[in-house]
């Protein structure tokens, strides 16, 4: 059954060699793409890596995606220490390298063609670069959520800010709202507390979503303060942001909170909308996959939050970045079984 399966894409790849030089207008061919550069795609590419896949990471704009914006992690087994995001996504990329892995930076899948069952797949980059690749592994991760009122599109970089480590330094001695009531708000207010004079967390309900470790700490800081059942209805100011206008769900009162800051921490949607029509989503947009990080095309892998709705850590993106290599590995290695009993097969015609 399984080899019936499989047999299909035995007829579709002329694989030049991976990473190799290509014919000049022809893609380049490669034997795995991971597209994105946080912990589960470089810790695919370690697994592809240390299996002489040669994988190629298609790195994204900005190394690490959001994880490399985290100022603090401190619940990745190994490291007691904490340390920044930033430096475990250094050390999981020089990882990766010193068993081959290639990663190609300041570029961005933009373009993939999955139709063709079994491979190989067409990939292009925002800087134009052509691929074909035996397997794909998908890693590109979430972006924050936006609020959508008015006056936040207008003061982003002005006062609304969806990053705590990279803008909270511009806020010494001011006052700041955090809205949100996850596990991100109550973290990166407490890391605004290191600047800021005063952070009001504002939450649409009266009970937080966070953990309760981070309930404890947020609760105990005396810089920390809570706005309850409260939704933020625009943003305002002139050159930078001097308000908010807040909403209280239960009374319905509106007032004007005078702030000099806002940040935002409300969820992430899967970057997800470059696979529509070609991968099966959920009705959140997160990739489908099964136990083995396979999605609905043969071939071709996700891991990380692009198909995780519910656990969104480091560990469990490490976890799914090894078992989508791993999965691509004995996929890759199956099909070449396939194609060589095909080859010893052939009739010899002289
Ligand atoms: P989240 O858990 O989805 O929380 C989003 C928060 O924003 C919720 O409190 C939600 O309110 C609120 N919200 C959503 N839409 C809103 C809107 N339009 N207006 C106002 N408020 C809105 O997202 P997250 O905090 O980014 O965390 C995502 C995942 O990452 C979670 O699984 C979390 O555990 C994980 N994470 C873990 C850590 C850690 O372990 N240290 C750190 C960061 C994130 P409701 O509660 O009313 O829905």
């Amino acid at each position: 059954m399984a080899d019936e399966k499989l047999s299909f894409t035995l007829t579709t790849s002329t694989p030049q060699t991976a990473g190799q030089p290509k014919p000049q207008g022809a893609p380049q061919h490669e034997k795995v793409i991971i597209i994105g550069s946080g912990p589960a795609g470089l810790t695919a590419a370690l697994y592809t890596a240390r299996a002489q896949l040669n994988p190629l990471v298609i790195a994204g704009h900005e190394l690490g995606g959001q994880v490399s914006l985290t100022y603090e992690i401190e619940n990745y087994p190994g490291f007691p220490e904490p340390m920044t995001g930033q430096e475990l996504v250094e050390r999981m990329k020089a990882q990766a390298e010193r068993f081959g892995a290639r990663i190609k930076m300041f570029s961005a899948v933009s373009e993939v063609d999955f139709s063709r069952p079994g491979g190989p797949f067409y990939l292009r980059t925002d800087d134009g670069d052509e691929y074909e690749a035996e397997a794909v592994i998908i890693t590109a991760g979430a972006t924050h959520r936006h609020l959508n009122v008015p006056g936040e599109k207008e003061f982003t970089g002005n006062g609304v800010s969806y990053c705590a480590t990279c803008d909270g330094f511009f806020f010494r001695d001011k006052n700041v709202v955090v809205v949100g009531g996850g596990d991100s708000a109550l973290e990166e207010a407490l890391f605004l507390t290191r600047f800021a004079r005063r952070v009001d967390i504002i939450h649409r309900r009266d009970e937080l979503r966070a953990g309760k470790t981070l309930q404890r700490r947020a609760f105990a800081n005396d810089k920390i303060h809570f706005i309850w059942n409260t939704v933020v209805e625009s943003i305002n100011g002139t050159q930078h942001v001097e308000s908010v206008t807040l909403r209280d769900v239960k009374t319905g009162e509106v007032r004007d909170y005078p702030t000099d800051g806002v940040f935002i921490f409300i969820g992430h949607d899967p970057n997800s909308d470059l696979f529509a029509g070609q991968l099966e989503r959920d009705a959140f947009g997160y990739i489908i996959t099964d136990r083995e990080m396979r999605t609905s095309v043969e071939g071709v892998f996700a891991a990380g939050e692009i198909q995780d709705r519910l656990f969104r850590q480091v560990a469990t993106s490490v976890g799914q970045g090894t078992a989508a290599a791993m999965s691509a590995e004995r996929w890759l290695a199956e099909r070449e079984a396939l194609a060589e009993a095909a080859d010893q097969q052939e009739p010899v015609t002289s």
